[in-house]
């Protein structure tokens, strides 16, 4: 009895940790994993497919004031705003885009301190 407990905790002394010493240690993602979203403002066409797809109420059309040659008969301009909180990164908002200004990369790091960071308006996501 007394073996077979000394046994486990030899086992658990030179096994690796289950986890990883993030920042310095990060794990390698898969290839189809989704993180944040970017935007193109200058492609958008504030048609809102995105906002009204969302399953989950993520994506709120706030206006942005980006004057740009293509913008310029808009009025207002509503781009999308994201709640990252919210987010289920079900990627339907990037496959409903008509113009794919709106796409979910790779970066996953935008931990924050109040969750009210987590709400990312279409500056933040260019
Ligand atoms: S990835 Fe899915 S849940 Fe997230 S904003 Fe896009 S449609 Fe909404
Ligand atoms: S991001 Fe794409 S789907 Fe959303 S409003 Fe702009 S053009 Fe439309």
């Amino acid at each position: 009895m007394i073996i077979n407990s000394l046994v486990e905790v030899a086992k658990g002394v030179v096994k690796k940790p289950s986890t990883v010493e993030f920042p310095e240690n990060k794990e390698t993602l898969d290839d189809t994993y989704r993180g944040m979203h970017k935007l193109d403002m200058n492609t958008c066409i504030n048609c809102q497919a995105c906002a009204r797809i969302c399953p989950n109420q993520t994506i709120k059309m706030v206006e942005a004031d980006i004057p740009t040659a293509f913008h310029k008969d808009t009025n207002p301009k509503l781009f999308p705003e994201i709640d990252l909180e919210r987010c289920l990164f079900c990627a339907l908002c990037e496959e409903v885009c008509p113009t794919d200004c709106l796409i979910l990369t790779k970066i996953t790091e935008y931990e924050v301190y109040d969750r009210r960071d987590l709400i990312k308006r279409p500056e933040d996501l260019e």
